[in-house]
């Protein structure tokens, strides 16, 4: 139908969750009955955030043609609004009475936390009910853990939830108002291809679950941490979850469908106890949402840490002088992806080694995550930081872990050009070349690659000797009980595990 003053309609408002299947907002509008009107909004203050990157909006727009091409074949649009969501809105309500928008929660950054407690207002003020739903396993208004876990399980174990496209009545916009409202043409750096990232979309999302499920899980375990196995034995959902081209849901049900006839059950199992850990990190983010600036164990605010300039641009740019470290920065940069192990240690290199605040690393990082999901990278940002005082410390030695998962430098080589002639065993540390192996593998130490920026043994046991002096401390413990308390499942009423 087309617009027409006064028309009644509802709005669907697509946000994390570009993806036609499983989608309860969907399902409810459908419900419902009056004409739907689908929008997303691309928001320029959204996307010039510090945490921001034209690779997550390239992500974005290929999910939302995605999402548009299948809708449009049940005879409906969805608009994209390059621009804020409170004038369009305000303009769409001259044209239509908005009874009821639909939507996911989202939890995202403290920039659309605060747009969406002004949205809810300004909802509320021109009395248009906003209905949100909840989004994967992740509850709202949480104040503790309490059978959280079951939760988890129901909703999971619950029928996913798909409409029926072409039973809605969508609603088309006049294309001259559309054109007034849409905004500036995206940027070409969004709109263009670019082979290098993982496609954005739910039939991609599909796919690359299926060929996980049915060939790639095999060595799923084995080949978890290896930087350059995992890249095909881990499933690679992650940008997909992240934009909500999937549903977790889905993810998780079609994993038990296919685990009778896997080929390694046991990883499977594995994968799906990831899947449960995405919602626990995101919870904890969705409950404490100062995970993103400040220190969850606020004891850690007296640990003192200067910003050396040198050192966060050399870990930024892959130029530290460790391979390992190096490979995994110059790889995220070109492809948005390492594994958990990788991220891990190149987190703990910058904070303990490099002695860089978390916070100064946190949005630089997020930028270069392409599956970059607040709700997990703050969390575990902090947790790898050691700033909560409830986790083990660790401190990862980057040589070793170089030597364990990446043996023959397969990895390092691919990233690092300079290393492509240099052996495997002296790959990892290849300051200790002799002035002759420089020469014969092509290259010179402190010219063709840096020497390390720093000693990693001995910037390892500095920052070890302070860490454990602080998780000692009697602020860092009574903080630690009240993460525990909120964050963690109570069992037989003591608090365990983070
Ligand atoms: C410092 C740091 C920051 C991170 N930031 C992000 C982020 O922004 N977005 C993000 O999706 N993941 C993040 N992770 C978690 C993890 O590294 C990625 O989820 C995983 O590497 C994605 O690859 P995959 O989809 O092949 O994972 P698989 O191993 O195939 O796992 C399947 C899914 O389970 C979830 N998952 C797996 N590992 C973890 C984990 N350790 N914690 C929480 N959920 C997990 C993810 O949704 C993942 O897609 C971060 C980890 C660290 C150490």
């Amino acid at each position: 139908m087309k617009n027409a003053a006064s028309t009644p309609i509802n709005i669907i408002w697509y946000k994390r969750d570009l993806r036609t299947t499983d989608h309860e907002p969907l399902c409810h509008a459908q419900d419902e009955g009056l004409p739907l009107l689908a929008v997303y909004f691309m928001e320029p203050s959204v996307m010039n955030h510090p945490d921001s990157d034209p690779r997550h909006w390239r992500f974005a727009w290929q999910s939302f043609q995605a999402l548009n091409s299948k809708i449009s074949a049940a005879g409906g649009r969805v608009y994209l609004f390059h621009r804020e969501a409170e004038p369009v809105l305000e303009i769409l309500r001259e044209h239509f009475t908005i009874k009821t928008v639909f939507s996911s929660q989202e939890t995202g950054n403290s920039l659309t936390f605060r747009r969406d407690l002004r949205m809810a207002k300004w909802f509320q003020q021109r009395g248009i009910i906003w209905r949100e739903f909840q989004n994967n396993g992740v509850i709202r208004g949480l104040n503790n853990r309490k059978n959280w876990d079951e939760r988890w399980h129901a909703y999971m174990n619950d029928k996913t939830r798909n409409a029926d496209l072409h039973r809605i009545r969508w609603v088309h916009l006049d294309d001259a108002l559309y054109h007034s409202l849409q905004g500036e043409p995206l940027p070409e750096v969004i709109t263009r291809q670019d082979a290098s990232f993982q496609p954005g979309g739910e039939d991609w999302a599909w796919k690359y679950l299926e060929d996980f499920i049915r060939y790639r899980h095999i060595h799923y375990t084995r080949h978890i941490s290896k930087p350059e196995k995992s890249r095909r034995s881990c499933s690679r959902l992650s940008p997909y979850l992240a934009y909500g081209n999937i549903s977790l849901r889905s993810v998780y049900q079609y994993t038990l469908q296919n685990m009778e006839g896997a080929r390694n059950k046991s990883a499977l199992s594995n994968f799906i106890s990831r899947l449960h850990w995405h919602c626990h990190f995101i919870q904890k983010f969705e409950s404490e949402c100062r995970y993103e600036h400040e220190n969850i164990n606020r004891a850690y605010d007296a640990l003192s840490k200067e910003f050396n300039e040198a050192y966060y641009h050399a870990w930024l740019h892959g130029k530290t002088g460790i391979p390992i470290v190096d490979a995994c920065m110059r790889c995220l940069r070109a492809t948005g992806y390492v594994n958990f192990r990788m991220r891990a240690m190149v987190v703990s290199f910058a904070v303990y080694n490099l002695w860089l605040d978390w916070r100064h690393i946190a949005q630089p990082l997020a930028r270069l995550f392409l599956d970059y999901e607040p709700g997990i990278h703050y969390p575990q940002l902090q947790m790898q930081s050691g700033t909560t005082g409830v986790n083990t410390l660790r401190i990862y030695n980057p040589v070793k872990n170089s030597e364990q998962h990446d043996p023959d430098g397969e990895f390092i080589k691919k990233w690092v050009p300079e290393l492509a002639f240099v052996p495997g065993k002296l790959i990892h540390e290849p300051h200790r070349m002799s002035f002759l192996e420089q020469r014969m593998y092509n290259c010179i130490v402190g010219k063709d690659y840096p020497a390390p920026i720093v000693s990693v043994e001995e910037t390892r046991k500095r920052a070890a000797d302070i860490m454990w002096a602080f998780k000692k401390k009697a602020e860092v413990k009574e903080e630690g009980k009240r993460i525990l308390a909120r964050h963690v499942r109570p069992r037989d009423g003591s608090v365990t595990g983070a």
